[in-house]
């Protein structure tokens, strides 16, 4: 399973990129996306998805 980033609401304020412990997140045009094959949901790292936790905007790191 994997995180996705809904491209519409994310502002490109790239908190998520640093905190991502499998660097599954890169910047795509004005925003960010996440490469589903790399994304482990932090599995192992994290007790919750740490690119949700830090997102300014709620709702826009999801379940893919
Ligand atoms: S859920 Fe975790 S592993 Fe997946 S993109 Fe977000 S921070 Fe990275
Ligand atoms: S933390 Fe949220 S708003 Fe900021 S770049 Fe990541 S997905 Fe976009």
């Amino acid at each position: 399973m994997a995180y996705k980033i809904i491209a519409s609401q994310c502002t490109g304020c790239s908190a998520c990129e640093f905190e991502c412990p499998n660097t599954a997140i890169s910047m795509k045009g004005d925003t960010f996306i996440i490469n589903p094959k790399k994304c482990t949901e932090c599995k192992d790292h994290f007790d919750s998805p740490k690119c949700a936790e830090v997102c300014p905007v709620d709702n826009t790191c999801v379940p893919a």
